[in-house]
């Protein structure tokens, strides 16, 4: 079952597509793949209006658009989506569990949740064709890569309702490849499989290779020799380009960066190509806009700003104008690679991840890059804000490479330098103590980066 087929649209190419290409190309779904801009507009303006019409079965969209006074069918242009309301987080939530659904649940078979830290879960369904979809993009993605079925994929992510799980395993035995569902943590285990069974790809979140890799030291294991690694999908949380070049270094493999979200099914929605020059957002299936968070209006291509997607090809849960609250800008439009889809630089972070301290505003992701700089430093570090007799305070906390804290000279010089190089990045002057490596917590899922425990919030 697929609305698109039955609203009898032309030109809509090869979905779901179950075949595999012969090796030697280097696209997996090469139409869709090297379409031209027009092409790709013209795509998306025929599943736009599809995506709008379909809406109407869902008792929420129906009501957004009365009030908004707008009908499907003044959807005439791709610009005309700037008619339609943004859809947010909170629609999700007051919507919770089922008043999105644009099918009924009958024809749906997945529920993923995710747990709000405030109110209601939400909840995103799909449909036999949506998870085929999904599946085809991750595949594409890792075909993009140089991944082949004769590739062994481990995925170190959590299964569940987190989506990085049967995200990656649907799209890698999409490839064809053996996958390995290894699932998050149990680090002596992971390696044990990759040694084990020819381990050729591993996807997993950055803070967790990190992990990995001083696991790897500590059994005497060498990714570079002792495993048959060639590829690293990383994502689902916030790094920056040295975190990533650092990982590569020591991992002696090419790590591309994923990203995904479970509102717009999960892993798969952009992944960089091997010119690791921003990712490509698959635009035969999401309308990418990039709008000034305050003024809600587009910003200009460079400019950064907050992430909109529109779905184009889901059945229960199609999304309109989603806000996704992550911040980043539109690097080009063309790429040596042959293919014309939206390159977007690396997320800057989430709009609600931003500190602000004593008046300034902060990403975490700034202060990472400035920490990676020092090769003195390790991967793992931790930000804690506190309020210190009425002043809010920034520690930031950072394992070392290697312990020399009996060099007490060496440990002053290094502190004071990396105080001044955030202060030059951040304009204020945290704290800076740099700890023993393995002294700082690391999580099986995405990393936790920043502890507020500041009383009073500004
Ligand atoms: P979830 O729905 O739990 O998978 O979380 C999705 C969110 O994770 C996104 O909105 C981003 O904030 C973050 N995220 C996912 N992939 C990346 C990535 N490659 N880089 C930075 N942030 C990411
Ligand atoms: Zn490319």
């Amino acid at each position: 079952m697929c609305i698109f087929a039955k609203d009898n649209i032309t030109n809509i190419i090869n979905m779901a597509q179950k075949h595999i290409p012969d090796s030697s190309c280097q696209y997996f779904n090469e139409k869709e793949e090297t379409l031209t801009r027009e092409q790709i507009e013209a795509l998306q303006l025929e599943r736009l209006q599809a995506t709008v019409k379909h809406c109407m079965n869902s008792p929420f969209y129906k009501a957004r658009f009365e009030e908004a006074g707008i009908k499907p069918e003044d959807i005439k242009t791709l610009d005309d989506i700037r008619k339609i309301p943004f859809t947010t987080k909170k629609d999700l939530r007051d919507t919770y569990p089922f008043g999105m659904a644009s099918t009924s649940l009958k024809d749906c078979i997945r529920l993923h949740s995710s747990s709000g830290t405030t109110g209601n879960p939400t909840v995103i369904l799909h449909t036999q064709n949506d998870i085929d979809e999904w599946a085809n993009q991750v595949a594409r993605n890792l075909w993009m890569v140089g991944l082949r079925p004769d590739d062994v994929f481990q995925n170190s992510s959590g299964y569940g309702m987190f989506t990085g799980g049967l995200g990656f395993q649907y799209g890698a035995e999409r490839v064809g490849m053996l996958t390995i569902p290894a699932a998050a943590g149990n680090s002596l285990r992971q390696i044990k499989f990759m040694t084990d069974f020819g381990t050729t790809a591993l996807h997993a979140v950055p803070s967790y290779v990190t992990r990995l890799k001083e696991v790897m030291d500590q059994a005497g294991v060498d990714p570079k020799t002792d495993t048959k690694l060639r590829v690293l999908a990383i994502g689902a949380e916030p790094h920056s380009e040295e975190q990533r070049r650092r990982i590569e270094e020591m991992m002696g493999v090419k790590a591309y960066n994923s990203f995904g979200m479970s509102e717009m099914c999960g892993p798969g929605v952009g992944f960089e190509c091997p010119e690791q020059n921003g990712l490509h957002f698959w635009e035969d299936y999401y309308i990418v806009e990039i709008v000034d968070p305050e003024t809600l209006e587009p910003v200009a291509d460079g400019e950064i700003g907050e992430l909109v997607l529109t779905t184009l090809c889901r059945e229960a849960m199609p999304l309109l104008r989603y806000r996704t609250r992550d911040l980043t800008r539109v690097l080009g439009r063309s790429c040596p690679c042959g293919r014309n889809h939206v390159r977007i630089d690396r997320m800057k972070g989430r709009s609600d991840d931003m500190i602000v301290l004593r008046g300034v505003n902060i990403f975490p992701i700034q202060i990472e890059k400035i920490l990676m700089q020092f090769p003195e430093l390790a991967n793992n570090y931790l930000i804690t804000l506190t309020t210190d007799e009425d002043n809010d305070n920034m520690t930031v906390e950072v394992e070392l490479e290697e312990l020399f804290t009996d060099d007490f000279q060496r440990l002053l010089k290094l502190t004071s330098d990396v105080k001044r190089a955030l202060k030059d990045e951040i304009l204020l002057t945290p704290h800076v103590k740099l700890v023993p490596k393995g002294s700082l917590p690391v999580s099986e899922g995405k990393a936790v980066r920043v502890v507020d425990k500041r009383t009073v919030y500004q």
